[in-house]
């Protein structure tokens, strides 16, 4: 039988690298990963034998064998589920399909210590896990209603061999040559029986089927020793336990074990519920965003059970969209065994099930916020996008808007510290009819502008919208408690006290006087600007830009182009300030006439200028330089 070499693809590459050069403090997490493949590898001939009834295999008890050797130094992982055939595994174990992997391993790269580790986790590196602990790893697969095998290997150096071999019966074997340090030269020892059983039990409690060890027994004087096989986890679905009688470790074990998470989560649900449908829910908000949280790729959804029994996996139904981050499971004796999916979608119970955990979720989330601030800012931080786009998409559901809007978390001029809008809101002064926002790349960005400047002198606080979903958010919210949002660099705004307004019917006055100068200056930058008028919310700045009410922003119009939606443009309106020195030089080189040369280039420097503060590119940067470095000389 001929051997074939392939090579892994480049990112599987580099991240084998890492996993050989193991980053993992924790040695022993491969034996979880290759047991719980090998229970989704049972799930999986289990679902499709209820179509395919030549899949059945009624001989056999589903079962996963573990089979540690001192002998031959290995450990062997086995199953007698779905298998894989040669092109499976090819797409399986020689590529990462994750969409991110790219992203993810450069900033892996830069990461260093416990970020990395913390990062690798989050990631998860499924069967690669197996060369922390193998210098060799050796996979013998044949599936289901196939009766060729294929067996796999390599040394996890960039390239592995490809052969056809023989194989009795369905599923998948794995054995992994272990490195010298784990069979008992070093702190562990994975081929002796005892030590592997404690990490199954360990590690794989709660995995619902079987994992059976061979045990040698000891003869009575002078017998044989002889082999007996035990299964070592006990199956028992933890969610059908009391909830007071489990303890946050065998909860996160759990979640480890069922739902590949590779730390202990943030926070977890249990649910049970007797009402018109009855089922038991067991949800976690995992610790970290996977890398693909928003990418099309990232699949979320519950596992579904019925009376216990798995049905299916990456179940969509229960939960909306803006909580896909949340994984665990359902449980529902009220859910038929042969469920599809398409059956599912229609089904009034897990409608039922769905809102109820929905606003479960909700009112937890609601107690973090109030009881544990420290660790809702940490959730927030991970998942607070999740919530937001959840408003953004609530546009015709006011019911859910409502349910969010106190939910949301925010930065302000507070110190930059995160706000919910109730407690922005009881911090501004009477007079502040509105909600101040201003939206920026980030924090430092947002207090350079110069519009930032009054407000700070008067002490009015600002929140910022630093994430470029934020805008839109607010946009849909429109208002908290009565009060509107403004934008500080719409054109409506103004501030509301007294003192603010008599400073702006000054500015109106000198705008009288000066209409011509305003439509030259108009004139010179041509195109893009829509107005140019003086502005009372300069302090010491010159000019700012402004965007006109409703419409895009300039920042949402930047969100837009990377969305390939280049023709939502923000309508710019460029304001100057009248007490500032480039004020009077703008009024005196127009007394040069509005076609002099050096009004024109003031003009449009200015512009540029202002369009620099907004973090947007003028056209044409080399001509501001030429200008600017000219004007440095003068
Ligand atoms: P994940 O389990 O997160 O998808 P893995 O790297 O652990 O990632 O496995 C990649 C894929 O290889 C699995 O999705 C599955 O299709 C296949 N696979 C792994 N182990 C087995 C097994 N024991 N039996 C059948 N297929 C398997």
């Amino acid at each position: 039988m001929s051997v074939e070499k392939l090579e892994f693809q480049a990112e599987t590459k580099r991240l084998l690298d890492l996993v050989v050069n193991s980053i993992y403090t924790n040695k022993e997490i491969f034996l979880r990963e290759l047991i719980s493949n090998a229970s989704d590898a049972l799930d999986k001939l289990r679902i499709e034998s209820l179509t395919n009834k030549e899949l059945a295999n009624d001989d056999e008890e589903p079962e996963i064998f573990v089979v540690p050797d001192a002998n031959t130094k290995t450990i062997t992982i086995s199953d007698n589920g779905i298998g894989m055939t040669r092109d499976e595994v090819i797409t399986n174990i020689g590529t990462i399909a994750k969409s991110g992997t790219k992203d993810f391993l450069d900033k892996l790269r830069e990461a260093s210590g416990s970020t990395a580790q913390e990062l690798i986790g989050q990631f998860g590196v499924g069967f690669y896990s197996a060369f922390i602990v193998a210098d060799k790893v050796e996979l013998i697969t044949r599936k289901a209603g196939t009766d060729s095998a294929v067996k796999w290997t390599s040394d996890g150096a960039g390239e592995y061999e490809l052969e056809d071999c023989d194989k009795d019966s369905q599923g998948t074997i794995i054995v992994l040559h272990l490195k010298k340090e784990f069979c008992g030269d070093d702190e562990y020892n994975f081929t002796d029986a005892h030590e592997v059983e404690r990490l199954v039990k360990k590690y794989s409690d709660f995995v619902r089927y079987p994992v059976k060890m061979n045990f040698e027994v000891k003869g009575k004087d002078g017998e044989e020793t002889s082999i007996e096989i035990r299964t070592v986890n006990s199956m028992k679905p933890i969610w059908t336990r009391n909830k007071s009688e489990i303890t946050r470790e065998e909860y996160d074990e759990f979640f480890k074990q069922q739902v590949h998470e590779w730390e202990a989560p943030l926070e977890v649900f249990h649910v049970k519920a007797e009402g018109t449908v009855e089922y038991t829910a067991l949800l976690c908000i995992p610790k970290h965003a996977a890398p693909n949280l928003y990418y099309s790729d990232y699949e979320s959804g519950l596992q579904l059970y019925s009376r216990h029994v798995f049905i299916m996996d990456k179940c969509k139904d229960f939960l909306p969209d803006y909580l896909r981050f949340v994984k665990g499971l359902v449980d529902s004796p009220d859910l038929p065994l042969n469920i599809s999916r398409e059956i599912l979608q229609q089904s009034v119970e897990v409608k039922v099930i769905g809102k109820a955990l929905e606003k479960n979720i909700q009112k937890q989330l609601g107690k973090m916020l109030k009881d544990d601030r420290d660790k809702y800012e940490e959730f927030w931080r991970e998942f607070g996008k999740s919530l937001k786009i959840g408003v953004y998409n609530s546009m015709f559901d006011n019911k859910l808007k409502d349910s969010l809007k106190d939910l949301l978390l925010f930065p302000t001029s507070n110190d930059g510290k995160l706000s919910t809008l109730a407690e922005y809101v009881s911090r501004v002064p009477d007079f502040q009819k509105k909600i101040y926002v201003a939206a920026g790349k980030d924090a430092t960005a947002i207090e350079q502008l110069p519009q930032m400047e009054l407000l700070r002198e008067r002490g009015l606080e600002v929140i910022y919208l630093t994430d470029p979903v934020d805008e839109f958010t607010i946009d849909v919210l429109h208002e908290y408690d009565e009060k509107h949002f403004q934008s500080i660099t719409r054109e409506d705004f103004e501030l509301d006290d007294a003192e603010s307004q008599k400073v702006k019917a000054e500015v109106e006055e000198i705008a009288k006087t000066h209409e011509d100068l305003l439509k030259d200056v108009k004139e010179a930058i041509g195109g893009d600007v829509k107005e140019v008028r003086l502005t009372s919310r300069l302090k010491s700045g010159a000019v700012c830009l402004v965007t006109g009410e409703g419409g895009p922003s300039l920042s949402m119009e930047k969100t837009f182009a990377a969305m390939n939606n280049p023709m939502f443009k923000a309508t710019q309106i460029l304001e100057l300030n009248p007490n500032h020195a480039v004020f009077k030089k703008l009024e005196s080189l127009h007394e040069g006439g509005k076609d002099s040369q050096d009004f024109k280039d003031l003009c449009t420097t200015l512009y540029s200028l202002a369009l620099l503060i907004e973090g947007v590119m003028p056209n044409n940067p080399a001509d501001l330089a030429n200008k600017v470095t000219e004007l440095l000389t003068k």
